[in-house]
């Protein structure tokens, strides 16, 4: 029996093939379509709905139900049985759809007449497309295998679909990847730019999922999958030891090579008619609608694993290899699923834009994208689907969107948005040799943050006062080892070279929560920010630092030398990070080499609890930055990383002012130097406030020193005050409101 319908569903594949070949438009191929799926299943109706947006189905074609309803009947995503399987992108089949939950009766179909229903998703790697229905008058739930041909159809449908064949009028006949789209996804990195797609995964296209000789398909498949598990054993064998998450992730492309469930079902299709590639492909498509639904991390990491593979091994199958011939455009606008920092690093600023189909805030390709300065837009669902290389884009960082393929309309106003934006830098060259000074004489000390050598060229450009952030991190983390000490100290010294006598804050290693080493043995911790993390690794694992400080000692060459210890919770660990700082300081004087002419050792102010600290703590310290981004995640118990929590809380808020004015009134009677390093300090009217309340030191990514020195400079900060403290009287929660209105008139 299972093996006789397989000879029908190979017949069934086999007359769709020739439906293919012929040269017919896309509205006669569904219509012949659904008229030998019926034949060949010996059943009164079959149909098929297409999406023509994101949340209609349109009925396309039909046999037996009603030809007038075809192009008319609409359903909404999740709407009666087939707007079901639309949403969850499962199969129904049952013997009574009108006594199945969700059924909705459409009387211009004349659809009441059928008592079985199967409705199966046309999908393509996880991007649906529509759903092919199949009917019958008598009451019989349709058989496993049946399912199974039907699906298989679907999954050739939507392949065919993906090549165009089904192109005609209308919007659900409309051609694939030619549309403009707004992809809507979250904002990384500010800013605009206009380019082309650069998919960073060039895609695999299969141009014919149909084969006529099967066991030549299983023996082309299981050569594919015998290169494969070479491959994977061989990068198991050089994988470096420590690296469990790189073990793990290759232990289970194995188990997936290995997997003999895999290779039935990928060989089963093929006996159904698919080529191997065809058969890859359905397995993938089926893991995507999973990955689609999975909630737990575990799964989720697991099924990426088994999408990537999959891609391996259809770049053997097709020979399309990474090497597609395709030449990155001028003006690459990089698209990929997630990148990690030192690939991101290899492209380097020949990109003019990044958009991720996942990403987070805090990774760190958004680190090394802020450093560059790159534009970068997460969690952008749906762009690996629709973006073919070459594509024009859009991005717009600062709304976390990107216009994919944009008409003229959104480009004439992207445009517009742009000359405005270099107006305004026009503005803040004019003034970049002019100091950061407000309307009441007050001058502001503009520094800028860094992470990497690549952003010294910005501290001329923009006009900074100094470094008052580098994050040393980054060498860490973009590395599979550990850095060596004379590699830092090299580093260390040429970034001071590069500041030209300006001063450079360097922050010590940063790591844990949010930045895990790739060669490190991962913490399991249920909240690791506020885990075991930066100075608390430093001070634990002693080794580590003690090589940084020297680095950093060595890099200085006798130059002076600021330093400053990250996340500093309580006295006592500044206290035994500057004992660290002593004694690297007498061995190296005691090897020869040159100390510092003048050392300042500060820490950063990311927890309420220093705020509080004694005032021999701030008579100690040589200088305290208040890590805004961290304090407000632990002032406000708010995840920075958190999208629902994160903008929930303002900045402005008058509990969180007020906090950070007792600050600098601490510091200003202990007489601390202070500055405020945390993102907020970039972002203008923020800074116009914290300026306000009595900081004069801002630390900021380059690009917005301009747009702060130029809020700055038309300022009266003790006007601004009043504004603050008559909002505080008033009782109002944020003073950004009354902030603003008195900015517009002002400015
Ligand atoms: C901060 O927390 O504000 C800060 C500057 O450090 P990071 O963002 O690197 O944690
Ligand atoms: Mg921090």
């Amino acid at each position: 029996m299972t093996q006789d319908f397989t000879t029908d569903s190979r017949q069934m594949l086999g007359r769709l093939r020739a439906v293919m070949a012929e040269d017919a438009a896309g509205q006669t191929r569904l219509d012949q379509i659904t008229r030998l799926i019926a034949e060949e299943m010996r059943i009164e109706v079959c149909s098929i709905y297409l999406f023509r947006d994101a949340e209609t189905l349109e009925l396309c074609a039909t046999e037996g139900l009603n030809a007038d309803s075809v192009h008319h009947t609409r359903l909404r995503m999740g709407e009666g049985l087939v707007g079901r399987v639309a949403r969850t992108g499962k199969v129904i089949n049952t013997d009574d759809a009108p006594g199945t939950r969700g059924f909705r009766y459409m009387p211009e179909t004349g659809e009441e007449a059928y008592s079985s229903f199967m409705g199966v998703p046309i999908q393509r790697l996880g991007e649906k497309l529509g759903v092919l229905v199949v009917q019958s008058r008598s009451a019989r739930s349709f058989s496993d295998e049946e399912v199974y041909a039907v699906e298989v159809v679907a999954m050739v449908l939507a392949e065919m679909a993906e090549l165009g064949v089904f192109v005609g009028e209308g919007a659900a006949l409309s051609a694939r990847h030619q549309q403009p789209v707004l992809l809507r996804g979250a904002t990384a990195q500010e800013g605009t730019a206009r380019g082309h797609v650069w998919l960073h995964e060039p895609r695999v296209v299969v141009t014919n999922p149909f084969a006529d000789d099967p066991d030549r398909e299983r023996e082309r498949l299981n050569e594919a999958v015998e290169e494969l598990r070479v491959g994977v054993d061989r990068m198991l064998s050089v994988a470096s030891n420590g690296d469990k998450e790189q073990l793990e992730v290759l232990e289970s492309y194995r188990m997936f090579a290995n997997s003999k469930g895999w290779m039935r079902r990928m060989e089963a299709d093929i006996d159904r008619g698919l080529s191997a590639e065809a058969a890859v492909e359905k397995e993938q498509s089926t893991a995507r609608a999973r990955l689609g639904q999975a909630a737990d991390a575990y799964l989720r990491d697991r099924l990426h694993d088994l999408d990537d593979l999959s891609n391996r091994l259809l770049r053997i199958l097709t020979g399309q290899g990474n090497e597609t011939g395709a030449e990155m455009p001028p003006d690459p606008i990089l698209i990929a699923r997630n990148i990690g920092p030192a690939e991101l690093l290899d492209y380097g600023r020949s990109l003019k834009g990044i958009v991720l189909e996942e990403g987070a805030v805090g990774s760190h390709a958004t680190i090394v994208a802020r450093a560059l300065a790159i534009p970068l837009v997460i969690n952008a669902s749906g762009v690996l689907n629709e973006a073919l290389n070459g594509d024009p884009i859009l991005v717009d960082g600062d709304q976390g969107v990107a216009h994919l393929r944009p008409d003229d309309t959104v480009i004439a106003a992207f445009r517009d948005k742009m000359a405005m934006q270099a107006k305004a830098q026009e503005r803040y060259t004019s003034i970049r040799d002019k100091p950061a000074e407000t309307l009441c004489g007050q001058t502001i000390s503009l520094t800028m943050n860094a992470g990497l050598m690549a952003d010294l060229p910005s501290l001329e450009g923009s006009g900074a006062d100094g470094v008052g952030l580098f994050r040393t991190e980054l060498q860490f983390l973009v590395r599979s080892q550990m850095p060596k000490r004379a590699e830092l100290s090299e580093l260390y010294g040429r970034v001071m070279d590069a500041a030209k006598g300006r001063r450079v804050v360097f922050r010590t290693l940063d790591i844990g929560s949010d930045k895990v080493l790739p060669y490190m043995k991962p913490t399991d911790e249920p909240n690791p920010a506020l885990g075991w993390r930066a100075i608390r690794v430093g001070l634990d694992k002693p080794g580590v630092m003690r090589m940084q400080l020297q680095a950093l000692i060595r890099g200085a060459a006798g130059r002076p030398l600021s330093i400053m210890f990250p996340f500093v919770a309580q006295r006592d660990e500044f206290d035994a990070g500057r004992r660290e700082m002593d004694k690297a300081l007498s061995r190296e004087r005691i090897l020869g080499h040159p100390i510092p002419e003048d050392i300042k050792i500060g820490a950063m102010l990311e927890t309420p609890s220093l705020a509080y600290a004694p005032d021999q703590f701030y008579r100690d310290v040589d200088f305290l930055s208040i890590g805004g981004n961290d304090l407000k995640q632990f002032f406000f118990a708010a995840d920075r990383e958190n999208e629902r929590v994160r903008r929930r809380y303002d900045t402005l808020n008058v509990s969180f002012l007020t906090f950070l004015q007792s600050i600098v009134e601490r510091c200003l009677a202990t007489g601390t130097p202070l500055s405020f390093c945390g993102e907020d300090a970039g972002r203008p009217i923020e800074a116009a406030c914290l300026a306000a309340i009595g900081l004069r030191n801002l630390s900021m990514r380059p690009a917005s020193i301009g747009p702060v020195k130029s809020i700055l400079r038309r300022t009266d900060l003790n006007e601004l005050r009043a504004v603050i403290d008559a909002a505080g009287v008033r009782g109002e929660q944020s003073v950004r409101t009354p902030v603003m209105e008195y900015l517009r008139e002002k400015l």
